[in-house]
């Protein structure tokens, strides 16, 4: 486990070369005052038969978005080797003490693991644990599927995202993958990146990354995890990991994904004032340029007018407003656009 800036304080009992069905746990340091010496256990389940592509699943990076580890612990608890042609490592709760926790950031050291990465061995737990997650487990994959929802701070359409990546081969290729997840939405997004996020991560390494967001408002989505079960099936299949064909009908009745894309500046709406956010549409809506976006009400206030926000450009809701109270400079709402593949 010597990779990249030292070795992981992290251990895992899983032999990864083994076929057949392992579960277990990467046991990470915590010292407590209650125990010096103390562990925090990661689930991890794998399941291998032969050779093969190696498949990915990671959930609950971020502990208040539920789908993604519904699915994956299912998944993992019903998986037959026998029928596997590959690889399939299953890591249903990540960041295990924001899971348990039911918070975004981690309840020890108050980061976002998702803006850690690539990590540090030696740093906080959180740095430590993306570490871990970069240099131990991401070179074993070919396809990272990192599940997440929107959690508490807003809601999404049902999507799958990748970045709008500059070699044309990986761009095609990660789109494949999303069009056999099967999501009613992908969104390709460009400009953002910030480099510390796993998908950075992933691509830094030469490997397909795919993301999800299926849900959020804190809640569980029923067709979110219907999406995400059907999904992780689809993927394995598009793989050649299990046998049969993605099944990537929509509920409208369209037969596949719609691809769509995040990259004007103006897909963002911004709330100028902190106050009760009143949105007009919901998350999956078209929706047109000057449009009203919603309202901020300044309920505290009797001669205080409300804020009209409007939209800065049309398209489809990809991410709608969180709790009804919001904070000056949130976006509570983003819009995506039909994709164009012209951006270079
Ligand atoms: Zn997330």
């Amino acid at each position: 486990m010597e990779i990249d800036g030292g070795r992981s304080r992290i251990t895992c009992t899983i032999d990864f070369d083994k076929d057949g069905r392992q579960a277990g746990y990467c046991r990470a340091p915590l010292s407590r005052n209650t125990a010096g010496w103390g562990t925090v256990e990661i689930p991890i389940i794998v399941v291998k038969n032969g050779k093969g592509p190696t498949l990915l699943l990671t959930g609950g990076v971020h502990g208040d978005e539920y789908e993604g580890p519904i699915a994956i612990s299912r998944l993992a608890r019903t998986l037959d080797p026998a029928k596997v042609q590959g690889r399939v490592i299953m890591l249903p709760a990540v960041n295990i003490p924001a899971i348990m926790a039911d918070t975004r950031l981690s309840p020890i050291d108050g980061w976002d693991i998702n803006r850690t990465f690539p990590g540090n061995p030696k740093g906080s737990f959180t740095q430590m644990l993306a570490h871990f997650l970069d240099s131990v487990i991401l070179p074993m994959a070919d396809l990272s599927l990192d599940m997440h929802t929107a959690g508490h701070s807003a809601d999404s359409a049902l999507s799958t995202n990748m970045h709008y990546l500059p070699d044309p081969a990986m761009r095609e290729k990660t789109m494949a993958a999303a069009s056999a997840f099967g999501a009613p939405f992908n969104a390709v997004f460009g400009g953002v990146d910030e480099g510390s996020t796993f998908t950075s991560c992933v691509e830094r390494r030469g490997k397909i990354s795919l993301g999800t967001e299926l849900g959020g408002w804190g809640r569980v989505n029923i067709e979110g995890v219907r999406i995400a079960r059907r999904g992780v099936d689809n993927i394995m299949k598009h793989m050649g990991i299990v046998e049969g064909v993605p099944d990537t009908t929509q509920r409208d009745g369209s037969p596949k994904t719609r691809h769509m894309m995040v990259r004007d500046p103006k897909a963002y709406v911004f709330a100028p004032r902190g106050g009760l956010f009143e949105p007009t549409h919901n998350v999956g809506d078209t929706v047109r340029v000057g449009e009203v976006a919603g309202w901020i009400h300044f309920i505290e206030d009797v001669d205080n007018p409300p804020i009209e926000l409007t939209y800065g450009m049309s398209g489809v809701l990809w991410m709608g407003a969180g709790p009804g109270r919001c904070t000056r400079g949130d976006a509570v709402g983003v819009i995506m656009q039909d994709y164009q593949d012209n951006w270079s």
